[in-house]
């Protein structure tokens, strides 16, 4: 989208192969603009990547499965949240200056979003009895 200014000092922006005054784009004129754009890689797939080098990430999967699995809103606004890396945690407080320390208040560990999610203390419990739960759900299967 470029802007300029004609002869009768108005705004003109170029939306994909037209120019117009910008008091005449539409919100259809900027939807189409938009939808025409190249999809651009989250910066978050990169960050993960960069986490995790020996796991094969195929984004495209992995974003829709959010969708295809779970009909819950909140579930998939929750995945939305963790593929995104859009999940409040101390050491994202703390990179934000609004928290003093980046440990994880239970065991002093640096606390990030795998941390959070998987490695800390409580977190290991929780999954343990889950692994546990699902292994007999398994069976009954
Ligand atoms: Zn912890």
């Amino acid at each position: 989208m470029q802007r300029s200014v004609n002869q009768h000092f108005e705004y003109n922006i170029q939306l994909r192969n037209t120019v117009k005054v910008i008091t005449k784009v539409t919100t259809k004129d900027i939807y189409w603009h938009l939808m025409n754009k190249k999809p651009c890689e989250a910066t978050a797939c990169s960050k993960w990547e960069l986490m995790y080098p020996n796991f094969v990430f195929n984004w495209d999967k992995i974003f829709a499965l959010s969708y295809s699995f779970c009909t819950e809103t909140k579930l998939q606004s929750f995945q939305f949240r963790i593929l995104h890396r859009y999940m409040l945690c101390n050491k994202r407080l703390y990179d934000m200056k609004l928290r003093e320390s980046p440990l994880c208040e239970i065991c002093d560990e640096v606390e990030d979003i795998p941390h959070r999610l998987f490695y800390c203390q409580e977190c290991k419990v929780f999954w343990n009895q889950f692994g546990a739960w699902w292994e007999n759900h398994q069976l009954e299967c």
